[in-house]
């Protein structure tokens, strides 16, 4: 079987992007990327230095100027990659409410997409690669042979994030989740540049009421397909 070089997965926040594609990419061999972790580092690394976000110009020179690191995992708890800024481990730093909340602002500042778009295209290159976001599909590489567009109603995809939390010791509200995953959504779809949209030839996969090893076994029947 010949597979797609490139194989783009798009969706709102929490719809199981990431799940699956690790899973997706462990099972053909490919590398996983996810590149909310791009935009997530940045929005870290912003608050650290300025304490806010609304300096578009001070953040988009932070973006282009910093280095983030992107490793495999070198701890099993639960991380898909060990995430660093200047040594500093952030893995789980970029998962904090505080970046949940600021994010998006962040990825709609166009220098900022610029800088992340060229990393993650450098990354992507060589091809044999899963990479999961919002713009993949649209924006980073539009030639991917196969493109999915993960979605789930909010209210399952904040069930899911509740459980997640919860299962790592972290105190959470599903209202407050639902509220927050609403308000990303429509802030990542409204913006101007790279909104969160499906592109024209990508396949929508609904994971409402499907197990995670089922989903994965509708993306390998794609893949088959592609
Ligand atoms: O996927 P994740 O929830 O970690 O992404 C965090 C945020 O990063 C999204 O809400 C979105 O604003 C931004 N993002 C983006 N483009 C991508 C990946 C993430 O704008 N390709």
């Amino acid at each position: 079987m010949v597979k797609p070089s490139i194989i783009a997965i798009d969706g709102p926040a929490a719809s199981g992007k990431s799940t699956l594609g690790e899973r997706l990419a462990q099972r053909i061999g490919y590398l996983f990327f996810d590149t909310g972790i791009l935009y997530r580092a940045v929005t870290w690394a912003a608050l650290q230095k300025l304490g806010r976000v609304d300096q578009e110009d001070e953040v988009s020179a932070l973006s282009e100027e910093v280095n983030i690191d992107v490793r495999p995992p070198s701890i099993t708890d639960g991380r898909s990659a060990d995430v660093c800024i200047n040594g500093v481990d952030i893995t789980w730093d970029i998962r904090s409410s505080d970046v949940d909340a600021n994010v998006s602002q962040v990825s709609a500042y166009p220098r900022v997409r610029q800088a992340m778009t060229r990393l993650q295209r450098r990354i992507g290159q060589r091809g044999g690669v899963v990479m999961v976001g919002r713009d993949i599909g649209t924006v980073v590489f539009p030639e991917a042979e196969l493109k999915i567009y993960l979605v789930a109603t909010v209210e399952e995809r904040a069930r899911r994030r509740y459980h997640e939390l919860t299962a790592r010791g972290e105190i959470a509200e599903y209202d407050q989740i639902l509220a927050s995953l609403r308000w990303r959504d429509a802030y990542d779809s409204g913006r101007k540049l790279a909104p969160l949209r499906p592109a024209e030839d990508a396949i929508i996969l609904d994971s409402e009421g499907l197990t995670i090893e089922q989903v994965v076994e509708r993306a390998l029947e794609l893949i088959e397909k592609a």
